[in-house]
């Protein structure tokens, strides 16, 4: 739990109002603070909500609009005003939960950052096969004797990649973290052939 749950658990909009003057109906309707309000308008209780103005929110809410102030000081001001046994020293500390939480988005991030870079080198790959498989097939008996090594490997490789990038971009979660595991040495490789091949051509 962060201060904002802890005061929030501790302390009701209701105690809030009455603890700074604002008169509550025995309905717990009070005159709005943050409008012009004859008829409470203003219904208070864990919460609050204007019929008049719209005004809603938490007691940290109904603090900060009634001192002017952010919402880290609403919360140390109810705290000082309630005499809270809250620690405002690490306002945002993580509990174990919230860092597994952490953790796993960052995997999750990770991973997606692995996919698209794969996805990446799969489809450059994929296209460079493609040109060499159209523009260097052999014409002749002679060529075919002799023909480009670029043109083999496409022969030899493009449906697996066609096959791969179809994997990758059509299968579950679970089944495409299976996958890049499984292959991810088969992608350093094409990364490293792409380098090769534009190097050639350079
Ligand atoms: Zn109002």
């Amino acid at each position: 739990m962060n201060i904002f749950q802890e005061v929030k658990q501790a302390v009701s909009t209701m105690d809030a109002a009455s603890f700074y003057g604002i008169k509550l109906e025995r309905n717990q309707m009070a005159c709005c603070p943050f409008h012009p309000d004859k008829h409470p308008s203003m219904k208070i209780d864990n919460r609050f909500h204007c019929f008049g103005c719209g005004a809603d929110g938490d007691v940290i809410n109904f603090v900060e609009r009634l001192f002017g102030l952010t919402p880290l000081e609403a919360a140390k001001k109810l705290i000082a005003d309630f005499n809270l046994n809250i620690d405002v020293k690490t306002p945002y500390k993580l509990t174990a939960a919230d860092i597994e939480r952490k953790s796993e988005q960052e995997r999750l991030r990770a991973f997606h950052l692995y996919k698209r870079d794969a996805l990446n080198f799969l489809r450059e790959y994929y296209n460079i096969l493609h040109c060499a498989k159209r523009d260097l097939a052999p014409k002749t008996p002679e060529e075919f004797e002799n023909c480009h090594p670029l043109f083999e490997e496409a022969l030899q490789n493009i449906d697996m990649i066609d096959w791969m990038i179809e994997e990758l971009e059509n299968s579950t979660l679970e089944k495409q973290i299976v996958f890049l595991n499984t292959y991810k040495g088969v992608i350093a490789h094409v990364k490293g052939r792409i380098a090769e091949i534009n190097l050639d051509r350079s």
